[in-house]
């Protein structure tokens, strides 16, 4: 069975991508990231998605069977070893997560309902998008709700698109530029995708639907595109740690825990860590390295797999003694051999105060 930390070494030794979704309420955030997890039940096992601490990781081939419907209409190229997306949609969940040092995400997704628009949190998230200079795609969301759409689930837009009557195409076609001069109010340039063809000043816009599925492919190809193409400095492989705290929780038998996504880098069961507390900066020890059982709900409290030694990127629950006070949203260093201490506990610090800053502007 798959092991919770599926590491297929790829040829550059790039590590997965990091993606996160956000958007306005019931735009269809927590849907599309359903159906994305699904496996292809035709296809058979879609590869071995795995369910992790806070995040859903997809192994490459995974990837690969979800995005088999793009191959008529683009060169597919895969160099990384999967994409890690965060479970947490939600504008809320990524305001909680802008401290100044997180990398967390390397791409994000802002849902937009194709049938209504931009909404009150549509702009509040394209502020936070602007703010911390995160690259992210448009997923125009539901179209099966034009009217008189005929799906073909969970196939690509331009072939579905096609196969869709004069007024449909209309609808889609006024909705869209509404869409776009919407956007451009705000400040952003966009464009379809695959008419996209400066990626540095446009945002590109996928059609979806994650009830029918269609554009599902274009929006997993369209993130790894991106992400392979313009962002692979940012996959390779440190030798530093990059971690980001999402929530601190209390779990029976191990105390305080934090959830943590780990961007880059190891982490490593006895591991000195150093990160930012509410009421000053918490050394503590790495006790252990927990992550889900395989084929079980974490949700569940079903019991862990302890971990000697984890690899990015993927969510893991960390135990150690005095977590009470840590700050979700900030990072988490780990102390190596050649470090000052003292200089960390400062450092890390510094997202309480970014933190701070940035609840107090909102
Ligand atoms: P969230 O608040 O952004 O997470 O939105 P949800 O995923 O909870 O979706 C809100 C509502 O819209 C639910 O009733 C969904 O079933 C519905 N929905 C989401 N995506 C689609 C879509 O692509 N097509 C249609 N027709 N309904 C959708």
């Amino acid at each position: 069975r798959a092991s919770p930390a599926p590491s297929t070494p790829s040829e550059k030794d790039l590590r997965s991508p990091i993606c996160c979704i956000l958007g306005h309420v019931d735009t269809g955030k927590t849907k599309l990231l359903d159906k994305i997890r699904q496996t292809n039940v035709q296809g058979g096992e879609a590869g071995g998605i795995t369910q992790q601490i806070g995040a859903t990781y997809f192994p490459i081939d995974a990837v690969k069977t979800k995005t088999k419907s793009m191959a008529q209409f683009e060169k597919q190229i895969f160099d990384v070893p999967g994409l890690l997306v965060i479970d947490t949609p939600g504008h809320e969940s990524f305001s909680n997560l802008r401290s100044r040092g997180s990398s967390l995400c390397n791409i994000a997704i802002l849902v937009i309902d194709i049938m209504h628009g931009l909404e009150q949190q549509t702009m509040e998230s394209i502020r936070l998008l602007r703010d911390r200079k995160a690259p992210f795609v448009v997923a125009l969301n539901k179209i099966d709700r034009l009217y008189d759409w005929e799906p073909t689930p969970n196939d690509a837009f331009r072939s579905t698109f096609q196969k869709q009557g004069r007024g449909v195409k209309q609808e889609f076609a006024t909705r869209l530029e509404a869409i776009k001069v919407a956007l451009a109010e705000q400040g952003l340039n966009s464009e379809l995708y695959f008419e996209n063809k400066n990626l540095a000043k446009y945002v590109s816009i996928v059609p979806t639907s994650a009830v029918t599925g269609e554009g599902i492919p274009d929006l997993l190809w369209l993130l790894l595109e991106l992400t392979q193409k313009r962002m692979s400095k940012q996959l390779m492989y440190l030798s530093h740690v990059a971690a980001t705290i999402l929530e601190v929780k209390v779990v029976e038998g191990f105390g305080t825990t934090i959830d943590v996504i780990l961007s880059n880098g190891y982490l490593r069961e006895g591991d000195r860590i150093v990160l930012c507390g509410l009421n000053g900066p918490i050394v503590t020890t790495i006790r252990a390295l927990l992550t889900p059982q395989p084929l079980r709900e974490l949700r569940l409290k079903s019991e862990y797999v302890h971990n000697k030694e984890v690899k990015a990127a993927l969510g893991v629950k960390v135990a150690a003694n005095d977590l009470e006070k840590a700050v979700s949203g900030s990072r988490l260093l780990v102390v190596g051999p050649d470090d000052d201490e003292e200089e960390m506990m400062d450092d890390v610090m510094d997202d309480l105060t970014g933190l701070l800053d940035s609840v107090d502007t909102s």
